[in-house]
């Protein structure tokens, strides 16, 4: 049970300034966050209790599908970047200088440390296919890091990777792990805005890879819809100068809108591996050279983006999948507190998908505490007052329910 006497929470009255989308607005309104710096956020208790759900959701998800998760650093040193030259193509990376001349990065993504980690657990094609997944921070050196949901300098991400010996293989994964990234968007009430988009080519087969977008007025992307054939196109495959005829079905009729990416999925081919010079025994005792693949969500993005849908004008009307707690309850009468505290556990609620308004010497009154509760966006509000204990009952969502 939360109780909000027992850490800072404070909602504010006014729409807050240092933002340029609704969904930071509501997010700082409600207290759910504050910012440290520009592209970096600090989550307040009820701010936490969303993310953690939101990636609680992806890890069940992955885990259901027998995805195994793992813990990589944060920190990893430059001999590893340059074995892929990337260490100086990448101009997101923050550069640490360390202790004897050494030099570390803050990874914004982890192929240069998966590869040779997951390398020390396979010899031959009978140790493939194999995959691992982690939830962690990423770090990226943006020039003009704003509150826009793109340029953060930090934040929450799940990262998976898989390693396959052919491609058939591969494309089996690919294919099953976009079904995965479906349901997630299902569960955190992000599906019907969701569609999957084209990006680069696939070279290799002659296909794309996928881009989750999930469409919004503040999406930094521009995707293109086919009329005639409903395929989705990222704006950065086409030629704008030179006219651009549907890839599928040749068309040249679109629907433009924005989005913004949420999740990507890529095939990395042997980029890495040969990078790594790594090899695994075939069948007939030759070495080859392992596939790829790599697959993304931006947690702490998907946030943002469900405060952004769900927004209306008293607060977040948050899917109960999300919501910081199932159940608001405000004690009116605090006079009689044991009596109200007795009715909370005969209603025999989960207590951890409470929040108990408790503020009872701060002298919050009853109208700001349901102001509150609309502002969070608790989806069941109960209120125990004077009159429901005298008759035995309490309110929920403003119907008097007798026990
Ligand atoms: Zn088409």
């Amino acid at each position: 049970m939360i109780k909000l006497s027992n850490f800072p929470f404070k909602t504010q009255k006014t729409v807050p300034n240092g933002s340029d989308n609704k969904s930071t607005w509501i997010l700082l309104q409600a207290g759910f966050i504050r910012q440290t710096m520009a592209g970096v956020y600090s989550y307040t208790t009820l701010g936490l209790k969303v993310l953690r759900k939101i990636e609680n959701i992806v890890r069940e998800e992955m885990d259901n599908y027998g995805v195994a998760e793992t813990l990589m650093p944060s920190l990893s040193p430059k001999e590893l970047w340059e074995k892929t030259g990337r260490w100086d193509t990448i101009d997101v990376m923050f550069h640490l200088p360390a202790a004897n001349n050494k030099q570390y990065w803050l990874n914004s993504t982890h192929e240069e440390i998966v590869t040779p980690l997951v390398w020390e657990f396979i010899q031959s094609y009978k140790d493939l296919p194999t995959s691992v997944y982690q939830i962690q921070n990423k770090f990226r050196n943006e020039k003009r890091a704003k509150s826009w949901i793109l340029r953060w300098r930090e934040f929450l991400m799940k990262d998976a990777y898989s390693f396959h010996s052919s491609n058939e293989d591969f494309v089996k994964y690919y294919e099953w792990m976009k079904e995965v990234y479906l349901n997630i968007f299902k569960r955190i009430g992000l599906w019907e805005d969701t569609i999957i988009a084209l990006a680069d080519w696939w070279t290799f087969t002659e296909k794309f890879s996928h881009e989750f977008q999930v469409k919004t007025e503040i999406g930094e992307d521009t995707i293109y819809k086919c009329k005639n054939c409903e395929v989705n196109f990222n704006e950065e495959l086409i030629d704008l100068e030179k006219g651009f005829e549907c890839l599928k079905c040749n068309s040249k009729e679109f629907i433009k809108f924005p989005a913004s990416e949420i999740w990507n999925i890529f095939p990395l081919e042997t980029k890495f591996t040969k990078a790594f010079w790594i090899q695994y025994l075939w069948e007939d005792n030759k070495m080859q050279t392992p596939l790829m693949g790599c697959y993304g969500i931006w947690v702490s993005r998907a946030m943002w983006l469900v405060a952004e849908k769900y927004v209306w004008e008293k607060g977040i009307a948050w899917p109960e999948s999300v919501a910081p707690a199932k159940y608001y309850i405000a004690i009116i009468w605090e006079e009689n507190i044991e009596k109200a505290y007795e009715l909370i556990e005969k209603l025999n609620l989960d207590k951890s998908e409470i929040i108990l308004d408790d503020r009872f010497w701060r002298k919050i009154g009853f109208g700001q505490k349901m102001w509150d509760a609309e502002l969070l966006g608790i989806p069941n509000v109960i209120v125990i007052s004077k009159k429901t204990l005298e008759q035995n009952s309490y309110e929920l969502n403003w119907e008097l329910i007798k026990i």
